[in-house]
């Protein structure tokens, strides 16, 4: 995945506001090309720290699953160099993510897309070496997924109907592996925690009776926030932001979040929040609503998530499910 250098530009894309108190037990790693902070209150420390430790663990495992970068191999990587039209049997993780990833490909009309794979290799935002100019037309233009792409037979196997279509869960499987990471610190009888994996979170009960108080970075003015949500019980919530990873030539800024349609970075917003009953979903329609710009907003809102971006032009826009938990500015 991603390299330690675009850690730092995504550690302070959510902020745990009102100070940690000294009986908070922290843990932070480095899984999924970011730090992964652990948080967990009201809970002894030997049971807090084995608890964190295994759902580390089980992150990274989600991780080498899924990622199609890295030495790593898996079943991702072998589907994405099957030979189209040939059925291929995926372990069941994979099997139910990229069902879950297609269905929400076809509610955000198309604004996500998991097969993006040989696109995003092409621009190398998550390679080794961070890009510094664009790829030409032509070059976009070979790599865009003909679809329909991807195909599940009768029988649960899938298939890859050109060899333009490879699978990249790089806008899901960090909010999957979050889900998967909080369902260990649960087993495990934690009932107060966070985990923010570089500005996406999961969190569970309360801050010493109170809410979690999490601040939404502003995306263009570096320690700011756009504002706070006051937050308790099972919430997850998730930014993509064009700040993560970017470069700029020619005076403009080309981004890893990409519009499917024309296969260059999506214009419509600076970044995007989601809040909803899972991270795996935050993250995938926090992505969608980058792509979607103001015009996802009401989609959302009908889907039951609360949702905010700031524009293309820096104006925040908000839904009204998400008005109801935001402070402006504070
Ligand atoms: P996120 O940071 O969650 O918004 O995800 C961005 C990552 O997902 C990129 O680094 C790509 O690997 C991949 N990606 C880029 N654009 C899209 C898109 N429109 N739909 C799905 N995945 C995408
Ligand atoms: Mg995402």
């Amino acid at each position: 995945m991603a390299d330690m250098r675009y850690a730092f530009s995504w550690i302070f894309a959510v902020l745990l506001l009102g100070g940690c108190s000294p009986s908070d037990i922290h843990e932070t790693r480095f899984i999924m090309g970011t730090l992964v902070e652990f948080t967990v209150a009201d809970a002894d420390s030997a049971r807090a720290e084995a608890a964190m430790a295994a759902a580390a663990d089980e992150m990274q495992r989600i991780e080498n699953i899924f990622t199609i970068y890295g030495k790593t191999d898996n079943a991702v990587k072998a589907f994405n160099a099957s030979p189209p039209g040939v059925p291929v049997e995926l372990p069941g993780e994979v099997n139910a993510l990229l069902g879950q990833a297609l269905d929400i490909e076809k509610r955000s009309d198309g604004a996500f897309n998991p097969a993006l794979g040989r696109l995003n290799r092409l621009w190398g935002f998550s390679g080794e070496s961070p890009p510094s100019q664009p790829p030409s037309s032509e070059a976009i233009r070979d790599a865009m997924p003909v679809q329909p792409c991807i195909h599940r037979l009768p029988d649960g196997r899938w298939q890859r109907n050109h060899a333009s279509c490879m699978l990249d869960f790089g806008a899901i499987a960090k909010g999957y592996a979050i889900d998967r990471g909080m369902a260990v610190l649960k087993q495990r009888g934690i009932h107060h925690a966070i985990i923010n994996a570089g500005g996406d979170i999961r969190l569970i009960g309360s801050h010493h009776g109170k809410p979690w108080r999490i601040g939404l970075r502003h995306p263009r003015r570096k320690g700011a926030v756009l504002g706070s949500l006051s937050v308790s019980g099972d919430v997850s919530i998730v930014t993509s932001g064009d700040y993560e990873r970017y470069f700029l030539y020619k005076d403009r800024r080309y981004h890893h979040i990409l519009n499917p349609q024309t296969g260059m970075p999506a214009t419509a917003s600076q970044s995007a929040t989601v809040i909803a009953a899972s991270a795996t979903l935050a993250d995938a329609w926090s992505t969608a609503l980058f792509v979607l710009g103001p015009d996802g907003l009401a989609h959302l809102e009908r889907l039951g998530m609360p949702a905010l971006l700031v524009d293309r032009k820096g104006r925040l826009k908000i839904n009204d499910s998400m008005r109801l938990l935001f402070d402006q500015d504070r």
